[in-house]
């Protein structure tokens, strides 16, 4: 018989969201707009800005239908047009370039650093000077936290003040990571959230835009309601989108803000997990905050295998093991400079995402993973290194 399947990151109720449902249902508020959804922002900006924190005040949340659509928002905000330039992190999910080219502008992809795999201010500069010698400054700059990990946020912070390019802050990995003590989201011009089957959180379809005055997250959900005038017929003086997230999606949300920080602390005893099971196998090395000022949720645990050091095992050989254990098991994002779609669009880097990519494998890290899926996934790793 076939053992069952063991998932990187599967959906994990807390068991009050279905109450918010029943509630939306009994009132018939099951049109997008309602209570689940004014209470579900709240509790974001609440967790983002607590009232305990410097930053009160300082964050504004849009519910949205995805997390790309809030990408495709903050660019439009950003006044980006066809013709236009923005830089963006090369290793990353397609759905932080793809509204790039929604507006018929172009991508100028950036290569990594190795402390993060984010971002690499160094190549972001070097990008920035050259597409402004060739006569065009960039509109904005898309800076992700892959896998919860916090980018270099004091370095681009700096780039993106010195050069006057606002930052899209790509947090859909990063819900509950922070640096210094600051909520990931909270860092760019604006902040995006996702809240994806996958993610560590999920309203089963989902995501926010994250600004920083009230006058531009009404903008936003002005743009997601099909941007309709003030008038008592519909009346349009801009192109809308239908963006907003639903009542009923929303009430699932709100449950699971309520468990947020638990499954957060669960994603990372997944993380000294797998610590503790490498430490023993050389030429493994699991993907850690660099300094204390990083604080990652760990929403997914990722290994780099260097097969010089482990008689030849290379990251297919594991993951392939693991397949054959019923359990899942991916590579990297494949940096976009080298997707089929983008191949062709302007890239700086030197090869770390390439070999970030060609080395890295990510592993189970469910919230709800239990302590028999870990032994099964121990084993399976064990068996593939030999020990
Ligand atoms: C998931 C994800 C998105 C897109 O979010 P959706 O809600 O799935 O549209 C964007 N960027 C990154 C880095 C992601 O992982």
């Amino acid at each position: 018989m076939q053992k069952s399947k063991i998932w990187l990151s599967s959906p994990h109720m807390g068991g009050t969201e279905i109450n918010y449902i029943h509630e939306a249902f009994e009132k018939n508020w099951i049109a997008p707009l309602g209570p689940n959804l004014n209470a579900f922002e709240e509790a974001i900006q609440n967790y983002l800005t607590p009232i305990s924190s410097p930053y009160r005040g300082t964050a504004e949340v849009a519910a949205l239908s995805s997390g790309t659509a809030a990408l495709h928002l903050a660019l439009i905000l950003l006044g980006v047009k066809p013709g236009d330039e923005v830089l963006c992190q090369s290793m990353t999910f397609a759905a932080s370039a793809n509204p790039i080219a929604y507006l018929g502008a172009t991508p100028i992809f950036i290569d990594s650093e190795r402390d993060t795999f984010n971002l690499c201010p160094n190549h972001l500069e070097e990008a920035i000077k050259d597409r402004i010698s060739k006569g065009k400054t960039p509109k904005a700059i898309i800076a992700v936290h892959l896998y919860g990990m916090p980018y270099k946020v004091e370095e681009i912070q700096e780039l993106s003040k010195k050069y006057s390019i606002p930052v899209i802050e790509d947090s859909a990995e990063a819900l509950g990571s922070s640096f210094k003590r600051q909520k990931c989201g909270t860092f760019g011009d604006f902040g995006v959230l996702s809240f994806n089957g996958n993610k560590i959180i999920t309203t089963s379809g989902g995501g926010a835009l994250v600004s920083h005055t009230e006058e531009k997250k009404q903008k936003a959900v002005f743009l997601a309601t099909q941007a309709r005038d003030n008038a008592p017929h519909y009346q349009h003086s801009e192109i809308g989108y239908n963006y907003r997230l639903s009542n009923i999606s929303a009430g699932i949300g709100r449950g699971q803000m309520e468990i947020l920080d638990k499954h957060v602390a669960l994603r990372r005893k997944m993380h000294e997990f797998y610590k503790n099971l490498f430490k023993s196998i050389k030429g493994v090395d699991v993907f850690s905050e660099p300094t204390e000022d990083y604080f990652s949720n760990h929403w997914l645990s990722v290994i780099s295998i260097n097969s010089s050091k482990t008689n030849g095992i290379t990251r297919e050989d594991l993951r392939l093991c693991l397949e054959k254990e019923n359990i899942e098991s991916r590579p990297l994002w494949k940096p976009m400079h080298l997707q089929p779609i983008f191949e062709k669009m302007p890239f700086y880097g030197s090869g770390v995402a390439e070999d970030l990519f060609t080395n890295g494998l990510c592993l189970p890290s469910g919230s709800n993973l239990n302590d028999e899926e870990r032994e099964r996934i121990a084993n399976a790793i064990c068996g593939c290194f030999k020990i």
